[in-house]
């Protein structure tokens, strides 16, 4: 991981940038005056790395290492962290220490820290320890949902409601995650109209925000707008969110395609840790400091004075 809670605190600020470099500062206006795009002002970046990235991770890390890394990336000034998964310590010993990680943290104010929660034992393990904000992850391939989650998406559906409405009562806010959304490891192409229902569905249960995941990294610009199309008949830009991963080198274009289409919501990793070990040959999720580095270049804002 060496420095890259510094290189993304650097990359915050395209202020700082452009007084590192001052001939980006004209090379910035005209960016903004030759795109024929219209872009987000503001981006909210969600650091998946604690969660998504190190669950990948083959050797346990100490507890304290994970604290002090979601630590790290507070003072960073990134305004949301994904903090551990408060899955069965059977399926994902990684996130075994979910409890300590989600105490041991400082909170930093204006910072959001959501946990995974796949179920409502889940949910109250996370209640218990503290979490605010909390996560479901779904799949839009009917095979990957069973390989990975041990269920059918209709099974799924059900134990979410149950997490989503035990939120509901105590005002915890849930984030849908949908994973295999340009492509599954077993199943190939997903229609981004299934993308579209399994979206409408997650939101119409309750969730504040979707977010669409290329989990193995295979979705392209061209893919990439497609399945947005698709899905944004059913829900709202404003609550969705990309999630891509780098395994061809698209996470990047894929980003831009969905700015494009007036999402302003990406999930991305620290040093791009991550992976999924259903498929073979992919990468990890996007580089945090790689999406603010283009984030910053465009003159799009990724901090608010009010979340520091
Ligand atoms: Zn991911």
């Amino acid at each position: 991981m060496g420095n890259a809670p510094d290189t993304i605190k650097h990359c915050l600020s395209s202020e700082q940038l452009v007084q590192d470099y001052p001939w980006l500062r004209r090379w910035l206006l005209e960016e903004k005056t030759l795109s024929g795009h219209e872009y987000p002002k503001f981006v909210k970046v969600v650091e998946v790395g604690p969660r998504d990235g190190l669950q990948n991770e083959k050797e346990i890390l100490p507890t304290g290492v994970k604290i002090q890394l979601i630590d790290m990336l507070s003072g960073s000034g990134l305004p949301v962290i994904e903090a551990t998964s408060f899955v069965s310590s059977k399926w994902v010993p990684q996130m075994a220490d979910h409890t300590d990680v989600l105490r041991g943290i400082q909170r930093a104010p204006h910072v959001q820290y959501p946990v995974l929660t796949p179920n409502i034992q889940g949910f109250q393990d996370a209640v218990a320890a503290g979490a605010s904000e909390v996560a479901v992850f779904g799949s839009v391939s009917e095979t990957f949902s069973k390989k990975n989650i041990n269920c059918t998406i209709d099974e799924s559906m059900l134990r979410f409601q149950d997490v989503i409405n035990a939120a509901k009562e105590q005002k915890i806010p849930v984030r849908g995650y949908i994973s295999c959304a340009l492509g599954c490891p077993y199943e190939g192409h997903m229609e981004p109209s299934k993308v579209a229902e399994v979206a409408k569905r997650l939101y119409g249960m309750g969730c504040y925000e979707i977010s669409l995941g290329d989990t193995i990294g295979v979705g392209t610009p061209g893919s990439m707008l497609k399945m947005l199309q698709s899905v944004m008949k059913e829900v709202p830009a404003n609550a969705l969110a990309v999630h891509c991963h780098d395994t061809y080198g698209q996470a990047l274009p894929n980003i831009l395609t969905a700015l494009q289409m007036g999402i302003c919501v990406v999930d991305s990793a620290v040093a791009g840790l991550g992976g999924c070990p259903y498929a073979q040959g992919s990468s990890g999720n996007v580089a945090t400091e790689d999406v603010l580095y283009m984030l910053n270049g465009m003159g799009i804002e990724t901090t608010k004075d009010a979340r520091r």
